[in-house]
C-alpha cells in the first residue's frame, strides 16, 4: 500500500485520506466528553430501550454503552435493573457497583445456573457488583463447587478479579485495583510531570542486546497520585522488545529514591537470544514522547474499551483475559497500576503493557498482551 496521504492532524503517512486511527479516536473521545447532561440522558434512554443489543455486541449500542461508562460514569441503577430483567449479562461492567436488589437477582440466577457459560457470565457480573454479599456467594461456590465448575478453567476467586478484587480461602478480601484513575495526556514541550513513560536506561537486555527502558517512572508524592499510597518514586523497567516473549511477567524491585533492581527473566521458548526489532530512532521517539499526567482524574473505566489511552489506576483494557501477577516475594496477588498502549509511544507497534505493583514488597510487574 502506498502511503501517499498524511494525517492532517499529526502528519503520520497514511494509505488513505483522513485522520489516522489515533487522531480519530481522540476526536471521537473529545466529542463524547463534550456531551451535555441532556445528551447523556438521551443516550441512557437509548441504552434502556435497546439493552438486548449489548449482548449481541451491536453498534451503535455497544459503543454508546462504553462511552457512557468510560467518559461519564453514567450507567444508572435503572439501566442495571433493566439489564437484569432482560437477562443481559454482557458486558459484565454493566453491573459495576449495582444496587442490592440487582445483586440479589444475579445471585439467585447464579445459584440456579446449570451451564458453565451462564455461570461464568454471572460470576463476572457479580464480581463487578463487588460488595460483601457478592464475595460471600463466590466464596460459597469456591468451597462447594457446582457441576459446571469442571468446565471452567479457573475458580470463582479468579472471576472476582475482573471486578478489581479477590479473596483468599478464609474469605478475606484483597483489593486489586485503585479507586482513582488519571489519564496520560499530550503535554507541551519540556512540561514537567510526576509520571514519565519510556525513559531509556544505561543497561542492555541480556536476551536481545537492546536497551532496557524505565517504562514507567512515577512520583507518588504528587498530590494527584496520593491515592497510590507510594511515598516516593516507583520505577517499572523492562526490555520493550522482549517483554512479550518472557516466561511470565517482567519484575523489578524499586526503592522510593528511584533505585531499580531488575529480576532475571527467561525467554518463553527457551531460546537464548532474541533479535532486537527496535531501531535507534524508535528508542529516541519513545524517550522523547510528550505524555504527561492529566490535570484531573477521570472515571475508573476511562482506559477500557480503547486502544489509544494510557492510564494510571482504575481499570485496564485487557486485550485478553484479566491477569493479575503474583508477587514473587510475598506470593500475594499484585495490584493493577497502569496500562501503556505501545502504539502511543512506539509508532506502529501492537498491544498493551500492563504494570502491576506489590506496594508491600516494592516490586513492579510488567506483562504484555495483544490480539
Ligand atoms: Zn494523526
Ligand atoms: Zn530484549
Ligand atoms: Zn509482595
Amino acid at each position: 500500500m502506498s502511503l501517499k496521504f498524511k494525517c492532517p492532524n499529526c502528519g503520520t503517512p497514511l494509505g488513505y485520506e483522513g485522520l489516522c486511527w489515533k487522531c480519530q479516536a481522540e476526536q471521537n473521545r473529545r466529542e463524547v466528553l463534550a456531551w451535555t447532561p441532556e445528551q447523556i440522558a438521551e443516550k441512557q434512554q437509548f441504552i434502556l430501550q435497546n439493552i438486548r443489543a449489548l449482548e449481541e455486541m451491536e453498534d451503535p449500542e455497544l459503543t454508546t454503552f462504553w462511552s457512557l461508562l468510560s467518559c461519564h460514569d453514567a450507567i444508572t441503577p435503572e439501566i442495571q435493573r433493566k439489564a437484569l430483567a432482560e437477562k443481559v449479562f454482557f458486558p459484565a461492567e454493566l453491573y459495576y457497583h449495582a444496587p442490592a436488589d440487582v445483586r440479589d437477582g444475579i445471585i439467585s440466577l447464579l445459584l440456579d445456573a446449570a451451564g458453565a457459560n451462564e455461570a461464568a457470565n454471572l460470576m463476572s457480573c457479580l464480581a463487578m457488583q463487588g460488595d460483601d454479599k457478592a464475595l460471600e456467594t463466590l466464596l460459597e461456590l469456591e468451597q462447594h463447587p457446582r457441576p459446571w465448575r469442571k468446565k471452567l478453567y479457573v475458580d470463582p476467586s479468579v472471576y472476582a478479579q475482573c471486578g478489581g478484587w479477590t479473596f483468599d480461602k478464609e474469605g478475606r478480601r484483597t483489593t486489586l485495583n485503585f479507586d482513582t484513575c488519571y489519564p496520560m495526556v499530550k503535554g507541551t514541550r519540556h512540561e514537567t510531570s510526576p509520571v514519565r513513560i519510556g525513559r531509556i536506561r544505561e543497561d542492555s537486555c541480556p536476551h536481545c542486546g537492546g536497551k532496557m527502558v524505565d517504562m514507567l517512572v512515577l512520583d507518588g508524592r504528587d498530590e494527584r497520585l496520593r491515592f497510590l499510597g507510594i511515598d516516593g518514586i516507583l520505577t517499572a523497567a523492562c526490555c520493550p522488545n522482549c517483554v512479550g516473549f518472557l516466561q511470565g511477567p517482567a519484575f523489578n524491585r524499586f526503592t522510593l529514591d528511584g533505585g531499580v533492581e531488575i529480576f532475571p527473566s527467561k525467554l518463553y521458548d527457551e531460546e537464548e537470544k532474541m533479535d532486537c526489532y527496535i531501531r535507534p530512532e524508535d528508542y529516541a521517539a519513545l524517550h522523547e514522547n510528550s505524555l504527561v499526567l492529566g490535570a484531573a482524574s477521570v472515571p475508573l473505566f476511562y482506559g477500557t474499551a480503547c486502544e489509544d489511552v494510557n492510564t494510571i489506576g482504575g481499570f485496564a483494557n485487557w486485550v485478553q483475559d484479566w491477569e493479575y501477577s503474583t508477587c514473587p516475594h510475598c506470593g500475594k496477588p499484585m495490584k493493577y497500576l497502569a496500562q501503556i498502549q505501545w502504539d502511543t509511544v512506539l509508532d506502529g507497534t501492537e498491544g498493551t503493557l500492563y504494570i502491576e505493583v506489590c506496594p508491600d514488597c516494592q516490586i513492579a510487574s510488567m506483562q504484555h498482551q495483544q490480539t
